[in-house]
C-alpha cells in the first residue's frame, strides 16, 4: 500500500486551492477569495445613571484627577467544572499589577466589585430594547444577565455584565438581505492610561456605563454605517429615526 504524505498533501491542497502567504497577499488577491467578516458595534447609551450602580454616567476625567488609587492582582481560580482557564493562567503569568484611579464623582464600591449590583437602569434598558425593534431582531421573553469573562484587568471584577436583548434580526436593503445575529446590553470596561513593565493603569470613569454590542453576520460597509447611525441617533438623542435604506 502506497504510504500518505501528509507533508505532501499540504503542499498538494494549498497549490489547488490558490494559496497566497498573508505578506504577499494583494488586493486583488482579497478580491478574489471575496474576504467577508462579521462585527460587533458598540454604541454607548446617553442616561444619567451607569448600568449597574446609580453613578452618573458619561462624566470623563482627566488622567490625574482622582481621588484614590486601588491596586488588585488577577488570579485565576477554579471553574465549576474543575479546571482553569488557559487564558486566565496565561494573563497571570504576566504578572501585572493592576492600578485604578477612582474619582468619587464617577465611582462608588460597586466599581471597585465591593458592592453587589443594583437593578439595571431602565432608561438603558428601553433605549436597548428600542434598537432590538427598530433592528428586527427577536426580542427574548426573560432578560438574564450573565458575565462575560475579562482577564486584562479592566473590570476589577475580571467579568463583564451583560444580557442578550434579541436574537436573528433580518435588516432588508434595497438588494440584499443582512443578518444580524444577536443585541446585547452590557456595561463599559476601564479606560486604560497606561500599560509599563508590570503595571498597568486604569480609570474607572467609564465603567459600567450602559452599552450595547450588535453582532452581524458577514457584513459590508454600507450595513456598518446604517447600524452607526440607528445606534447613534436613538441612544444620543432618544428620538426614533426614521431611515429608508438606499
Ligand atoms: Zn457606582
Amino acid at each position: 500500500m502506497k504510504k500518505f504524505d501528509p507533508g505532501k498533501n499540504y503542499e498538494i491542497t494549498r497549490k489547488a486551492i490558490g494559496y497566497v502567504d498573508r505578506k504577499e497577499a494583494k488586493l486583488k488577491d482579497y478580491k478574489r477569495i471575496g474576504f467577508k467578516s462579521g462585527l460587533e458595534v458598540h454604541q454607548q447609551l446617553k442616561t444619567k445613571s451607569k448600568l449597574f450602580c446609580r453613578c452618573p454616567a458619561g462624566i470623563y476625567h482627566d488622567h490625574e484627577d482622582y481621588n484614590a488609587e486601588l491596586i488588585r492582582h488577577m488570579r485565576p481560580t477554579l471553574s465549576e467544572l474543575g479546571v482553569y482557564d488557559g487564558t486566565a493562567l496565561m494573563e497571570f503569568k504576566t504578572k501585572k499589577e493592576i492600578r485604578y484611579r477612582i474619582n468619587n464623582q464617577t465611582a462608588c464600591t460597586y466599581e471597585v466589585d465591593d458592592t453587589p449590583p443594583f437593578p439595571i437602569d431602565r432608561l438603558a434598558l428601553e433605549i436597548a430594547l428600542e434598537i432590538t425593534i427598530l433592528s428586527k431582531l427577536n426580542v427574548v421573553g426573560e432578560v438574564h444577565i450573565t458575565r462575560k469573562q475579562y482577564l486584562d484587568g479592566s473590570i476589577p471584577t475580571g467579568f463583564q455584565r451583560t444580557a442578550i436583548l434579541g436574537v436573528e434580526g433580518e435588516l432588508q436593503l434595497k438588494n440584499k438581505k443582512v443578518r444580524l445575529i444577536q443585541l446585547s446590553i452590557e456595561e463599559d470596561s476601564c479606560r486604560e492610561i497606561s500599560d509599563i513593565g508590570h503595571v498597568r493603569v486604569f480609570k474607572t470613569d467609564r465603567l459600567g456605563m450602559p452599552l450595547i454590542e450588535t453582532v452581524t453576520t458577514r457584513i459590508w460597509k454600507r450595513l456598518m454605517s446604517w447600524l452607526r447611525l440607528l445606534n447613534i441617533s436613538v441612544s444620543l438623542t432618544e428620538v426614533q429615526v426614521k431611515y429608508v435604506p438606499e
